[in-house]
């Protein structure tokens, strides 16, 4: 059989080709490109890549570096000293606007220009030098993609051949204190950071790494910590989208972030990494056929943040109450607060005069931190009531039992006659 993720892909592809808005044309190198490129891309948790169009093209992955070189200046100075230097407010400005909060004079988050000249400086040791610096962002850039990226040396000069409104945002910030080295070095790391080069399997592997919470899926290679990876993704769910945040939480709902040379780059945690290509624009600055191809992805396959996910109503097993006069509780589905409530709550009714309970969470397909802490507590609060409590964990799914407050049996699968 062959999987049909591929030929779906295509399919969106020739609907969404119609194209209309224009090229990038502030960047000379950019008003040269060819516009009817067009591909996509996606990444599975487990580094499945599918593609479709022209998705060996390699682009200028512009302001899609943003949130990258933001997780790395988070994973090398913490999420508290970088926010006290880059806020992580919608400004509701254009990308290259001044928005400085007025109190603090910080640039209001790290996916506009004057915030993301910032955050670049911010990655690595303050003393690095600038090609030391620079060198760090693209490398790091690479291992979310998990291939060493090039830089695209005539887009970086034709870029730098018009880099004014740049170098006056990168002097406010020196002005005010929130960088310290020169505005010069800053803008030409940044740029040059702008101007690697990437294609739309590499924006899926490196969406996905951000989904899986930091962890590479190629490479297996950790590049950032969790909680960096939640703090980018909940910064470019609410200002990723240049002006059009709002609209594309509605009727997308994929934390995302595009880049004016065309691609746009999707994460949603714990599904899918995306990245599509075409460099015609919106009037925000938005690719117009990336657009409709991520509207249709969120659509067909219910890929939207808010998507409301099927409650597990059916946490407690049906399959044997009673297992040789012991009590038997079967947990089955996914364990998250919800559930694990509802088992706590079927624990709850045990009455303390019922002997050994048996609890079988083999059937149980997920279980979070949350649904973990909340079975251990359940299980101690049974042992603590006077039940012996026998837990089978065939897939070893519990970890350590809450240091040994609960009398525990064997993880593997039970031999039902041999209890
Ligand atoms: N290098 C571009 C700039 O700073 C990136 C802009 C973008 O992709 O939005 O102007």
């Amino acid at each position: 059989m062959h999987s049909p993720v591929g030929e779906y892909l295509q399919q969106i592809l020739s609907e969404c080709a119609a194209d209309d808005g224009a090229v990038a044309d502030y960047i000379p190198e950019l008003a040269a490109a060819d516009p009817d490129h067009l591909a996509v891309a996606l990444c599975t948790p487990d580094g499945t890549l599918y593609s479709a169009g022209d998705a060996e093209r390699r682009f200028t992955i512009q302001s899609i570096s943003k949130p990258f070189a933001y997780a790395l200046a988070l994973r090398d100075h913490g999420i508290d000293a970088v926010l006290e230097k880059v806020g992580v407010e919608p400004s509701g400005d254009a990308f290259n606007e001044i928005s400085l909060e007025e109190r603090t004079g910080r640039p209001e988050n790290p996916m506009i220009n004057i915030g993301a000249i910032t955050t670049h400086t911010l990655v690595g040791p303050a003393d690095l030098d600038e090609d030391a610096r620079t060198a760090r962002v693209i490398e790091g850039l690479g291992a979310f993609a998990g291939r060493e990226l090039a830089v695209d040396e005539d887009v970086f000069a034709s870029e730098m051949s018009e880099v004014w409104r740049n170098l006056a945002l990168a002097s406010l910030v020196r002005a005010n204190g929130i960088i310290s080295g020169s505005p010069e070095e800053a803008v030409r790391g940044y740029t040059r950071q702008c101007a690697a080069l990437v294609d739309v399997r590499d924006l899926a592997v490196m969406g996905m790494t951000l989904a899986r919470g930091g962890t590479n899926p190629l490479t297996g290679e950790q590049v950032v910590p969790e909680e960096v990876a939640r703090q980018v993704l909940s910064v470019m769910t609410s200002c990723g989208m240049y002006d059009a945040a709002g609209d594309w939480l509605s009727a997308v709902g994929i934390p995302a972030k595009s880049g004016v040379a065309g691609g746009i780059l999707g994460a949603l945690p714990g599904q899918v990494g995306a990245g599509t290509f075409s460099p015609r624009l919106d009037r925000f600055g938005n690719s117009v056929r990336g657009v409709r191809v991520f509207e249709r992805l969120s659509r067909d396959m219910n890929l939207h943040l808010m998507r409301i996910p099927e409650p597990s109503l059916e946490v407690i097993g049906r399959r044997e109450r009673t297992l040789r006069g012991r009590r038997l509780v079967v947990l089955q589905g996914a364990m998250d607060f919800a559930s694990a409530e509802m088992a706590l709550r079927h624990f709850e009714r045990i009455d303390p005069s019922e002997g050994d309970v048996v609890v079988d969470i083999g059937m149980v397909s997920t279980l979070n931190d949350v649904g973990r802490r909340m079975l251990h507590e359940g299980l101690a609060r049974l042992a603590a009531d006077g039940h012996r409590v026998i837990v089978v964990d065939p897939h070893g799914r519990l970890g350590d039992l809450g240091g040994g407050r609960v009398p525990y049996i064997a993880r593997v699968v039970p031999d039902r006659e041999g209890m």
